[in-house]
């Protein structure tokens, strides 16, 4: 009877040992592949923000697709999934992610996470345009001026560095490099544009998105509908546009990548001006074509935008 209670136990023993290597095992492995920060970016733009600061410390998980629109959006249960499990979630704030009822403060409900602890907003501390139609609402589209993004990007670094002390220094090299960088682009843009004639200084887009833009770069924005969360292109909508641009010497106009040319090629047609090129300003162009980057994206606008009204 002892014999056989002892053989019981070793076996126990054995097994139980077994059972914690394994166990052991699989907590190493999970700890391995958590070594980098867990991630999620609302949009593109942020995605390569985070990005150039976290290098090959992170892992991150961009919502809304390239090309797409950021103000209304329906999360995917990918997107739920990759939010429970993230270490920080960046939004831009400023009322960019409200549309569809608020999709974003939902995800973050759903995700089980909370605002100022893992859940930040890039734009912070940015002193906020508001929306001519309703002036209680802020204008989200800040990231248009360089000068802006670089705000973006020292938010960044400061909540990864608080998140990852260890690799803090990694983090703040990189995003000195990068700032450096955003910053000549910004200087050599400001000298670009004043040499365009005052009255051909009209930027004409679909959405007005360049409020802050037009102020950094000293233009004057003129544009359809002035945020994607309203309707587009009613009939009052496009008189305004076209009594605007009758009043000036533009040469061009000017479509954003993520929305419809159905009515900018309307105005086009009332107006016989060209539609110059394409613009980038809620999301980036596709991974590997031109307008990839916040740095190519912001470099392309400024290039087109300047042939556009020099044209
Ligand atoms: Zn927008």
């Amino acid at each position: 009877m002892k014999r056989i209670l002892t053989s019981v136990i070793a076996a126990i023993a054995i097994v139980g040992g077994v059972f914690l290597f394994l166990n052991n095992r699989a907590t190493t492995t999970v700890e391995a592949d958590n070594d980098k920060l867990q991630i999620v970016t609302t949009n593109s733009i942020l995605e390569d923000m985070v990005k150039n600061v976290g290098g090959n410390r992170v892992e991150i998980h961009s919502i809304v697709k390239r090309g797409t629109d950021p103000h209304e959006y329906e999360p995917q249960p990918t997107d739920v999934a990759k939010s429970v499990d993230a270490d920080v979630i960046f939004h831009n704030g400023l009322n960019l992610e409200t549309g569809g009822n608020g999709w974003f403060t939902k995800l973050v409900k759903t995700s089980n996470k909370n605002f100022d602890k893992d859940v930040f907003a890039a734009s912070d501390g940015i002193k906020p345009q508001h929306l001519t139609t309703n002036e209680n609402e802020v204008d989200p589209h800040a990231w248009l001026d360089l000068k802006n993004g670089i705000i973006y990007v020292k938010n960044i670094t400061k909540v990864l560095k608080d998140k990852d002390p260890r690799n803090a220094e990694y983090y703040q090299q990189n995003s000195d490099q990068y700032i450096t960088k955003l910053t000549k682009l910004h200087k050599e843009a400001k000298a670009k544009f004043s040499n365009v004639p005052e009255n051909q200084r009209l930027l004409v887009t679909s959405e007005g998105a360049f409020k802050y833009f037009s102020e950094a770069y000293k233009l004057k924005p003129a544009y359809i509908w002035e945020i994607n969360t309203e309707a587009q292109g009613t009939p009052e909508q496009m008189e305004k546009l076209l009594s605007i641009i009758n009043k000036s010497d533009v040469r061009s106009l000017f479509v954003e990548t993520s929305v419809s040319a159905k009515s900018m090629n309307k105005v086009s047609k009332e107006t016989g001006l060209p539609i110059y090129s394409k613009l980038f300003t809620d999301s980036l162009a596709s991974e590997g074509s031109e307008g990839d980057t916040y740095y190519t994206m912001m470099k392309w606008n400024f290039d087109k935008i300047y042939e556009g009204l020099i044209n």
